[in-house]
């Protein structure tokens, strides 16, 4: 058998949160290249750099891209040479909850957990999704009373019309693996399982938290240019 070797990488400075795990680190660069551009034709030089970056995440083995704009009109440089201010943007992959803006504090909680922790432990990943559930049924006031269980819950939502069929669906294979992960410790959950559920979490945030406004923005939108016309 071939031997396997590991590769000695530097560590970044600064640290990023890994949208794998979750964890804020400083990682490992795998590889990194520059794009610059450069402008002659005004007074000073301006110029701008986009470094890009494979970083490999200590805890959880994963691969982020990473792009780090420096740009000479808008960060300035210390007398040091270091800049005051970059961009930092995730590529791969994008951070997900911090795509979501209209999430309530219990719900949102219950989120960052779930993805922290579908690598390194997929079953209290699913108890958290689970958990996730249970915040969203409360906010939308599923029951007079928080202390029904959760299978009700889901019901009178669905009953609500609060949710459609296919989430009802969905809301109920995280409620049952959840279970699954909280009271059967012999029951296998895989990382696949906590990012399904992690999968299905999201549609029910878009549904409940997301495409409500997103319509009401493009309604605005419309509603406005009707003015102008
Ligand atoms: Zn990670």
């Amino acid at each position: 058998m071939e031997k396997v070797t590991s590769t000695e990488h530097k560590m970044t400075e600064s640290t990023y949160k890994c949208g794998h795990c979750g964890i804020d680190a400083r990682m490992f660069i795998v590889c990194e290249g520059e794009h610059t551009i450069t402008d002659n034709d005004s007074d000073g030089d301006v110029w701008f750099k986009d470094l890009y970056q494979l970083l490999l995440c200590p805890s959880c083995n994963s691969i982020n891209a990473i792009k780090t704009s420096y740009d000479h009109e808008t960060a300035p440089i210390d007398w040091e040479g270091n800049y005051d201010d970059v961009v930092v943007e995730y590529l791969f992959p994008s951070i997900k909850s911090g795509n979501f803006k209209n999430l309530p504090s219990r719900v949102e909680k219950s989120y960052a957990e779930a993805i922290k922790l579908k690598k390194l432990e997929p079953r209290a990943s699913v108890v958290s999704s689970r958990k996730l559930l249970e915040a969203i049924c409360d906010d939308k006031k599923a029951s007079e009373n928080d202390r029904e269980n959760i299978q009700v819950k889901i019901n009178n939502l669905a009953e609500k019309e609060k949710f459609p069929t296919l989430l009802r669906d969905a809301a109920h294979s995280i409620r049952l693996l959840g279970n699954k992960g909280a009271h059967e410790p012999d029951a296998e959950v895989s990382v696949d399982d906590a990012e399904t559920l992690l999968a299905l979490c999201d549609a029910i945030i878009v549904y409940v938290y997301e495409a409500p406004q997103l319509v009401q923005r493009i309604q605005e939108r419309l509603k406005n240019s009707k003015r102008e016309a």
